[in-house]
């Protein structure tokens, strides 16, 4: 256990969340699912939102999918990515049912998702879930016979299946929240700059013309957050991921339910059944490949018994970029003041009383939300209602040890109680592990 475990998120005064705010106008940068998301809340709470995306349209860029699964990773032992992801999973189906509520169109498709036991972790989970703890109704244990009645194919193994789990369309998800009345949204608008002034942040164009002028800012532009002084130092990974479309017309099967193997197949969307997804760490081109698209459709070809030689079918799919973290949390939370906050716990392994520490330094009303990883769809809602939460000063809506576990700055804390280099080098240059594809 490290020093940092052994203590409350209390007792850890980097974590601790700053004062409320008391302004009630805020910009979000970036209009995908973790703006909306952020946004929705936001509005929800009060706010009054305006919403700067650089693209035409929301929803452009890595939120631009046709279809995306709503349902959480869990683990037999109750990890936090494990924890994190089942609270933000019931959070959206509360919020896709309040949306349908008032009646627009999340683009929801509650068909169910059958999780295939793949792999040996699965399969301990499938027979230990009596034990998790888990909430009722997250997940059953689905005997072979009943796989192949739920998902309609002659499936001859058990499988874990998330009820009420389903795949939503992205881009009608953010619109809908979008739509708020106390959110206004602005396309064709790229930040090219922050800089504090006026009631706090001033938004600059590219000519460096102010755009806004808010008391509260935040961040919901994936990767793009590494261009402002004030977030360059965020620890994020980009991940190449491709889909592949095939049309149901060259299958003679059709799933009832999203199914989840080594991948995953989502049938029955706008473009036919939908494959997803690769990950590559060491790419960084958006064109299609031929050879990801035919190992996608391969390992769907007997599930949905292809009809048509995979090299006979037309390619189509999608690239996209995921921006995560190492430890496959999302990075949400008032933004740490960097050079403040190494220079007020540098010397957190020498022995002195956290309690003799000051409490978290941070840039004054700016907030984030991103690294959202595989699991935007449900990750960006949690984040966003932590964020409202945390501007209005309302008790969190996680537990200490989740709220330190997607705190920004967990991962300069962590460095200086490892003594590994610093996130930003004294003379300004990131650092960081040039192993994966970095947004930089
Ligand atoms: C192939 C693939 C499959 C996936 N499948 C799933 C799935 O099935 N389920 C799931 O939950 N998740 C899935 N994900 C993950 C999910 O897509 C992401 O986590 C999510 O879309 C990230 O949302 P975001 O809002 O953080 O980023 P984005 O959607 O990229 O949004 C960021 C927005 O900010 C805007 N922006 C950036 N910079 C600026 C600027 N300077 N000024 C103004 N605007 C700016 C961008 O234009 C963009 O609209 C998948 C990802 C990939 C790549």
């Amino acid at each position: 256990m490290s020093r940092s475990d052994s203590h409350t998120y209390a007792e850890q005064p980097w974590f601790v969340p700053p004062a409320a705010e008391t302004a009630r106008d805020v910009v979000v940068i970036g209009a995908g699912v973790a703006g909306a998301g952020a946004a929705f809340s936001l509005a929800e709470a009060g706010f009054s939102v305006r919403v700067f995306e650089r693209r035409e349209t929301a929803a452009a860029e890595t939120s631009a999918h046709p279809a995306a699964v709503v349902m959480p990773i869990i683990s037999l032992k109750p990890a936090p990515v494990s924890r994190y992801h089942v609270a933000a999973y019931e959070l959206t189906l509360q919020r896709i049912r309040a949306l349908i509520e008032r009646g627009l169109d999340p683009g929801w498709h509650p068909c169910g998702a059958v999780h295939l036991l793949n792999k040996p972790r699965l399969q301990k989970l499938y027979e230990g879930l009596a034990q998790t703890g888990l909430p009722a109704g997250i997940v059953t244990a689905l005997s072979a016979a009943e796989t192949a009645e739920y998902t309609g194919l002659p499936l001859q193994e058990p499988a874990l299946l998330f009820p009420e789990a389903g795949w939503l369309h992205p881009p009608s998800f953010v619109q809908a929240q979008l739509a708020h009345e106390r959110i206004r949204f602005f396309p064709a608008a790229p930040v090219d700059a922050i800089e504090p002034g006026g009631p706090g942040w001033r938004l600059l164009d590219e000519a460096g013309a102010v755009m806004a002028e808010t008391p509260l800012l935040v961040l919901a532009n994936a990767g793009d957050c590494l261009r402002f002084r004030e977030s360059d130092w965020f620890p994020l990974i980009r991940i190449r991921g491709q889909l592949a479309y095939v049309a149901p017309e060259h299958c003679d099967r059709h799933p009832r339910s999203v199914i989840c193997h080594d991948g995953y197949t989502v049938p029955a969307t706008g473009v036919g059944h939908l494959m997803g997804a690769t990950f590559d760490y060491h790419r960084d081109d958006d064109t299609l490949d031929r050879d990801d698209f035919e190992n996608l459709v391969q390992r769907n070809q007997a599930l949905l018994g292809l009809k048509t030689q995979i090299g006979a079918l037309a390619m189509r799919g999608r690239v996209a970029f995921r921006s995560k973290c190492h430890d496959h949390l999302p990075m949400v939370g008032a933004v740490p003041d960097y050079a403040a906050t190494m220079r007020d716990y540098h010397d957190i392994t020498k022995g002195r009383s956290f309690k003799n520490y000051p409490k978290a330094p941070y840039v004054p009303g700016l907030y984030v939300t991103t690294a959202h990883g595989s699991r935007g769809m449900i990750s960006s809602v949690m984040a966003g209602r932590i964020l409202a939460d945390q501007l209005v000063g309302a008790p969190a809506a996680l537990d200490e040890t989740l709220m330190a576990a997607v705190h920004p700055s967990r991962f300069i804390v962590r460095r200086l109680l490892r003594r590994q280099p610093p996130l930003r080098a004294a003379d300004g240059r990131e650092t960081g592990d040039a192993s994966m594809n970095e947004w930089r």
